[in-house]
């Protein structure tokens, strides 16, 4: 599998946010989003046996949060699925796992103890807006969060509309573990840890929220506040 990076920070973002986490970073993404913050993933990268990966998470632990993130990691399926089920049972470590997906690709095989962080593109993601696979909404279970990136207005509506249409029902019966709104980063933001960064203001998120009474959790990628926004391996 091709790696761009392997390394131990602190969850950014999710119900995770701040707690110690391993991130594996997989090479390559078949979208572009217009906001995208990982376009260095998107080629090079280094051959990893599956061996290698678990030596360089054993050598990180005692964290045994590790989250599985790119580019996009279910393009690795083939490699991917079996480097999970081999963490999961290691009853000696107990890792949580995490996937942070578009949701494009089948996450049906995804074993169901990983938390599944499932990002449905908004219309202002441009090019990769449409493509979250819908049949993926059958895999998602109380361990799993959704996630919208906002740009403006026109995100938020869609992102509202989509989770009384396919999420609200599954969060009042507790299927579901979380919605999560996140404003987008710009794309050349200032290094200032600060958000003015964020292309949607969150006070006017949150006044919709509030307004629409939504079951969702307004998300900020902490880790653009901790460090320089454009810092990577953090
Ligand atoms: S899916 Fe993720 S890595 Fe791929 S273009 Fe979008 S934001 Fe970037």
């Amino acid at each position: 599998m091709r790696l761009i990076e392997l390394y131990k920070s602190v969850q950014g973002e999710s119900s995770f946010t701040g707690m110690p986490c391993i991130f594996v970073r997989f090479a390559g993404c078949n979208l572009r989003c217009s906001w995208c913050d990982s376009t260095y993933t998107f080629h090079g990268g280094q051959p990893f046996t599956e061996d290698e990966v678990v030596a360089q998470i054993e050598a990180l632990t005692p964290c045994t949060l590790v989250e599985f993130t790119g580019g996009e990691p279910m393009l690795h399926a083939r490699e991917l699925l079996p480097l999970m089920d081999r963490l999961l049972s290691d009853r000696d470590t107990r890792y949580t796992l995490m996937i942070e997906t578009s949701g494009e690709r089948p996450l049906g095989d995804v074993p169901v103890a990983v938390h599944k962080i499932v990002d449905v593109k908004c219309p202002g993601s441009g090019p990769a807006f449409g493509s979250f696979r819908t049949s993926n909404l059958d895999t998602l279970t109380v361990r799993d969060e959704v996630k919208f990136v906002l740009r403006d207005r026109r995100d938020y509506d869609f992102a509202r509309d989509f989770v009384q249409q396919h999420l609200q029902t599954r969060m009042e019966a507790g299927t579901l573990g979380g919605i999560l709104l996140s404003p987008a980063f710009a794309q050349n933001p200032s290094p200032l840890r600060t958000a003015d960064n964020m292309e949607l203001d969150a006070r006017d998120l949150v006044q919709w929220m509030l307004d629409d009474g939504l079951p969702a959790r307004l998300s900020l990628q902490v880790h653009k506040f901790i460090w320089e926004p454009q810092k990577k391996g953090v």
